[in-house]
């Protein structure tokens, strides 16, 4: 287990931290070796829902900064998603591939158990759905769960859905038609979610560049293309960024619109499922000045979540990917007010955001008996 190194801290530094989050619990259970901190960010649009990341932390405050940040993000993502969901996550302190047993996480499903429907989890880095079939043991406030306990699977699914209407969206607005046909898209990370959009854009008749670390991602999709009687264009990892295409689709890891990929970009949009794409902020601007049109990624990769948020009405696959195409629509109103308001499309996705949540504040203003979802029919 790793060793933890608190750093002495008051009451009021933690507070401090905590920004505008409204709870943070910090969970410990000597018996199962189990330390973990929930973050609740925002409940206004209802409990909070977010994945439990496992992670060999190297001191508390790595751990709190973590959850702090990605409790935030999941806040705007369910606004964005429309669901009735507020954000949170959670972090377990530990190396996943030898720290975690059945009873840690049985443990963790009692803390979460203990915040009576304030906070709604499941899988994220490092934690897998045997791990939240133990935890489910302890409480109902898990999703994502396998499709024989009651859930949706493999939320891969909708999110590479999702990203497909995202590149619609970005298609319509840059050449005038959400047709897929007809363009090339460079593909970066052919993984659960990067392989099926590429599928699907190699069925539409799209031209591809594809890249991969893993030589055996590669040979999957070369092997799918030679089934549709097309083909691909296996290109390098860094050289997925100065690829001739029209779309760039980033499907592998965060940080990858930067000062060094920015300047190599020859496409006119970039829609992919990646988390946290930009590095910071000022690479919205920079993509803006350069005329390149950049789908929010919490936006376009939220099919997973519309997914894991449908269990808690009896899941319908119908009715998530009705939703999960809605993104789409989304997208094109961030668009259009991004342009109206001369402003980057992520900062216009955060102000759309705020909006709704301001906008439900003001219909939350009377008492309710409780604000436990009256249509979670596992209750
Ligand atoms: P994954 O691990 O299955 O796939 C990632 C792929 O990227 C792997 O095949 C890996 O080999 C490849 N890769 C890693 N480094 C690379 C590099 N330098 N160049 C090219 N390829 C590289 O993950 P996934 O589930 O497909 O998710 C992809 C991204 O989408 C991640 O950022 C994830 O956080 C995000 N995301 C996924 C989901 C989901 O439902 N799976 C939902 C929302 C967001």
């Amino acid at each position: 287990m790793n060793v933890i190194k608190p750093h002495m801290q008051t009451t009021e530094t933690l507070l401090d931290k905590m920004q505008e989050h409204e709870q943070i619990v910090f969970c410990n259970d000597p018996a199962t070796g189990l330390k973990a901190i929930i973050a609740i960010h925002n409940t206004t649009l209802g409990p909070a829902l977010g994945g439990c990341r496992m992670q060999p932390y190297r001191t508390l405050d790595e751990a709190l900064e973590d959850v702090l940040r990605l409790s935030k993000g999941m806040t705007y993502k369910c606004a964005a998603a429309d669901v009735d969901f507020g954000g949170g996550k959670a972090v377990v302190i530990g190396d996943p591939s030898k720290d975690k047993t059945p009873a840690m996480f049985r443990a963790f499903g009692q803390f979460v158990d203990s915040l009576n429907g304030r906070f709604y989890t499941g899988t994220d880095m490092g934690t897998s759905m045997d791990d939240f079939i133990h935890a489910a043991k302890e409480t109902r406030c898990i999703v994502g769960i396998p499709e024989c306990y009651g859930g949706g699977g493999d939320s891969s699914i909708p999110t590479a859905l999702g990203v497909i209407y995202g590149i619609r969206a970005v298609n319509k607005a840059v050449f005038g038609s959400a047709d897929l046909a007809g363009k090339a898209y460079a593909v970066q990370g052919l993984g659960k979610v990067g392989f099926k959009v590429a599928e699907h854009l190699l069925e539409a008749g799209a031209d591809l560049y594809v890249c991969d670390i893993h030589e055996k991602a590669v040979q999957a999709i070369l092997a799918r293309a030679k089934q549709l009687g097309t083909a691909v264009r296996v290109v390098k990892s860094h050289e997925i960024y100065s690829a001739e295409a029209d779309v760039f689709v980033p499907c592998a890891f965060g940080g990858i619109l930067n000062d060094d990929t920015i300047h190599q970009l020859k496409v006119k949009a970039v829609a992919g499922s990646a988390n946290n794409q930009l590095l910071s902020e000022k690479h919205s601007e920079a993509l803006k000045r350069k005329g390149i049109l950049y789908a929010p990624d919490y936006i376009v990769n939220a099919g997973g979540l519309i997914q894991v948020a449908d269990e808690l009405y009896g899941y319908q696959k119908e009715r998530v990917y009705s939703k999960t195409k809605s993104i789409y629509t989304s997208l094109i109103e961030v668009f259009k007010q991004a342009e109206m308001d001369n402003i980057t499309t992520s900062q216009a996705a955060n102000r759309l955001c705020e909006k709704r949540i301001e906008e439900r504040k003001k219909q939350n203003s009377f008492f309710t008996h409780s604000k436990r979802p009256k249509w979670d029919i596992r209750k």
